[in-house]
């Protein structure tokens, strides 16, 4: 299987030429060169549904889907519509008059979170949604210090940064905001003990993304809801990537019995046509931060009318198309392929993981990972593996993914691995 090809024209390559020098000598040389690497030498013209194409006119299906970005595919109808009509009307807002772009989105948000998630504060990414709860927390509780999970993913900005539990992105801007302490993902023990009444928050993602595909183990959150509990500290619950159906449920939470106290969404939530954050909280905290100044934290984009349109019209089409149960029969197609794959090239793989569409493969040696995701990409099926664990691949397509496409890929997968591991003639590490 390799993905359809002709030379690109002329015109074409000399277009994908130019960007890439401009990639080199104007954005970042390191990525260009690890681009080039992975086998995505092209550049992305327009995309729809599942399928990219690149400006050398290949097709490639999208298993990467945006890190969480398009669950709804590339360019949904209905999105780009909604967006469309609120482009004609008012872009963004004065900011002075009421406006009912976040004031639909956030009754709307607050009728379909778990438990008394009432308020939300929009923001335009998933670190400034992060940003904004843990200022929250420590604004509500007024105590310093937060607790986090080792491989967790927040955020870039400082302080969601400040709980990110990889070393090699912290160090090189320490100090960041002090009174952090990271435990093992899934260990509760840990967890219990470093939750203490100097904690104004513990946050968490229900699905490590980046950290690997590792998912919560039964009643793990429920045990750090009654650890925080216990001493008055607050959950925060990081659904930038789970949330919006990815797993199944509309909240990766909902499925925990969990209520958190604030919990950042983005990626998903503008439908992969609009950059757009939130972050939802209780009216304990909403009190507390905002009740003596509503301005203590703002964001001029943040909520514009457009973002809000796009998150609106999402929230139609999870519902209309029914993408949390696809999410759900899909995961489990791949998930079972994946398996399948892991049983006949033994040794290869170490586990494949995940819930809904949310699934990670583990390679034995990181090397035959990165040779596998070029693989793909030469047989059209575009992977990546996750940022805090190069031997992680992982898919996340679009929630309204077709069997057949499952099947595509999984076939891609399996010839590029056995590629890989006959390439590398050796699966020790
Ligand atoms: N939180 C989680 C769980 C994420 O996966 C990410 C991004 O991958 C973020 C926060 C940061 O989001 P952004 O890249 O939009 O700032």
């Amino acid at each position: 299987m390799t993905v359809e090809t002709r030379e690109p024209t002329p015109e074409a390559a000399a277009r994908i030429a130019q960007v890439m020098d401009e990639y080199r000598d104007h954005v970042n040389p390191g990525l260009a060169r690890l681009m080039q690497f992975a086998g995505f030498a092209d550049v992305e013209a327009t995309a729809s549904g599942t399928t990219l194409t690149t400006v050398a006119d290949v097709k490639y299906l999208d298993f990467v889907g945006g890190y969480g970005v398009f669950s709804l595919g590339h360019c949904h109808p209905a999105v780009i519509a909604a967006v469309r009509r609120q482009l004609d009307l008012l872009p963004l807002s004065t900011r002075t008059f009421f406006n009912s772009g976040p004031a639909g989105l956030a009754t709307r948000l607050a009728s379909l979170a778990p438990g008394d998630l009432e308020y939300a504060f929009f923001c335009n990414s998933g670190a400034e949604a992060v940003e904004a709860a843990l200022k929250f927390a420590r604004c509500a509780t007024g105590r310093p210090g937060f607790v986090s999970s080792i491989d967790s993913f927040h955020g870039k900005t400082f302080g969601a940064l400040s709980v990110t539990g990889r070393e090699k992105y912290r160090k090189p801007f320490e100090p960041l905001i002090p009174g952090v302490s990271f435990v093992p993902y899934n260990d509760a023990d840990a967890a219990r003990a470093a939750i203490t009444e100097q904690t104004a928050a513990m946050i968490v993602e229900v699905v490590q993304g980046e950290g690997g595909i590792h998912v919560a183990a039964p009643g793990y959150l429920r045990a750090l809801r009654e650890a925080c509990d216990r001493v008055g500290a607050l959950l925060i619950v990081d659904e930038v990537q789970t949330g919006m159906a990815r797993t199944g449920p509309l909240f990766a939470v909902e499925a925990e019995g969990v209520v958190p106290d604030i919990m950042p969404l983005a990626k998903a939530l503008g439908g992969g046509v609009m950059p757009i954050g939130a972050t939802l909280a209780t009216p304990w905290v909403w009190e507390r931060v905002f009740a003596e100044n509503p301005l203590i934290h703002t964001s001029t984009f943040g909520g514009n009318p457009l973002a809000c349109a796009a998150a609106m019209a999402t929230l139609d089409v999870i519902e209309q198309e029914g993408l949390g149960a696809a999410a759900v029969e899909r995961g489990e197609q791949l998930l079972t392929g994946l398996r399948a794959i892991q049983r006949d090239i033994p040794g290869a793989l170490v586990e494949a993981r995940g819930r809904g569409l949310m699934i990670g493969v583990e390679f034995a040696v990181k090397d035959v990972a990165e040779i596998a995701i070029n693989g793909m990409a030469r047989r059209g099926v575009i992977a990546a593996y996750t940022l805090n664990n190069p031997k992680v691949i992982r898919m996340e397509p679009p929630l309204n993914v077709s069997a057949q496409e499952i099947d595509h890929a999984l076939a891609a997968f399996r010839e590029s691995t056995e590629e890989a591991v006959a390439m590398l003639d050796g699966i020790d590490e």
